[in-house]
């Protein structure tokens, strides 16, 4: 049976094409993948901010996924924008009715760089207690970070990672985004058994940066549906007993390659766009600098 390499986006809708959903689809294509979306909230915005989010209702988000699974199980999922405390139980709930996850990288969207706020403070304990644990790696920028802590301390990021495996169980990876860092952006792998990895990035000189972490944690998605063999997952019937059992295997040098590769797509599409004027604000970057071909495999 031929399949695509195929890649779920669960997050908000983003009119304006920069961030959210309407970039993952593009990142998720540009990088091989098949493409498919379930929203959780439509906001109201364009390059010069976010003017009000509203989140679709928990139900529905719950009825878009378990449809998609029941007929073919993606080979990642990326979940962005949750909405609210309701939404991310009902993401929850369908995940663990999984007899077997496929790779899931959560990026912890709270705030817009427009300062919109976007996931309540239930919200954010709901992701931490439900809906992380069940994930292979979160992605929070510097700011998501702390709040994840629950610390203003300005402890190094090592001793604070291992208080964010104390926060949150079960989840072995955390990415953390040096995009507000002072030297070279640089991102750092932790595991939760203590390894960790420095990725250094450059910076690239531009307003287009609406987005820049949708396009990094969905590139990190596509990386590994690729580098995984492809599995062909029984999809979602409700006879099944719900197990919830994590399935994917792969080595922490592997999550590095797919992480340091997203992180130098995320670089490229930024410098292909940086001139572009495509609104008055903060634009997109360009996600389909070189779109690759969608991979197809006989599972
Ligand atoms: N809108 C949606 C739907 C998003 O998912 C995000 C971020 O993930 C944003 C807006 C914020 O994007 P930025 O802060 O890069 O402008």
């Amino acid at each position: 049976m031929l399949v695509y390499t195929h890649c779920l986006s669960i997050a908000g809708s983003d009119p304006s094409g920069g961030a959210g959903i309407q970039a993952d689809i593009k990142v998720f294509s540009a990088l091989g993948c098949y493409a498919s979306a379930a929203i959780t909230a439509l906001t109201v915005q364009n390059t010069l901010g976010v003017k009000a989010a509203y989140n679709v209702k928990p139900d529905l988000v719950a009825a878009q996924i378990e449809t998609v699974f029941e007929d073919r199980i993606p080979d990642a999922i990326k979940i962005g924008m949750t909405g609210d405390a309701a939404i991310v139980r009902a993401i929850t709930g369908v995940l663990r009715q999984l007899d077997e996850r496929p790779f899931i990288v959560i990026d912890p969207v709270m705030i817009s760089s427009s300062n919109h706020q976007l996931l309540d403070d239930n919200g954010i304990e709901a992701i931490m207690t439900d809906l992380a644990p069940l994930c292979d790696i979160i992605t929070p920028n510097i700011h998501e970070f702390y709040r994840l802590c629950s610390t203003q301390t300005k402890d190094s990021t090592a001793v604070l990672a291992q208080k964010l495996f104390a926060n949150i169980a079960d989840i072995p990876y955390l990415l953390v985004k040096g995009g507000h860092s002072e030297g070279l952006p640089t991102d750092i792998l932790y595991s939760r058994d203590g390894n960790y990895n420095e990725i250094v990035g450059q910076w690239v000189v531009t307003n287009n940066t609406h987005g820049t972490g949708c396009a990094l944690s969905s590139a990190i998605a596509a990386n590994m549906a690729k580098l995984l063999p492809p599995q062909n997952r029984q999809p979602l019937s409700k006879q099944q007993t719900f197990v919830g059992k994590k399935s994917v295997s792969y080595t922490f040098n592997e999550l590095v390659t797919a992480c340091k590769n997203a992180k130098q797509y995320v670089s490229k599409a930024l410098s292909c766009g940086a001139e572009v004027q495509n609104g008055q604000g903060n634009g997109a970057m360009n996600h389909l600098f070189q779109p690759e071909e969608l991979r197809i495999s006989n599972i």
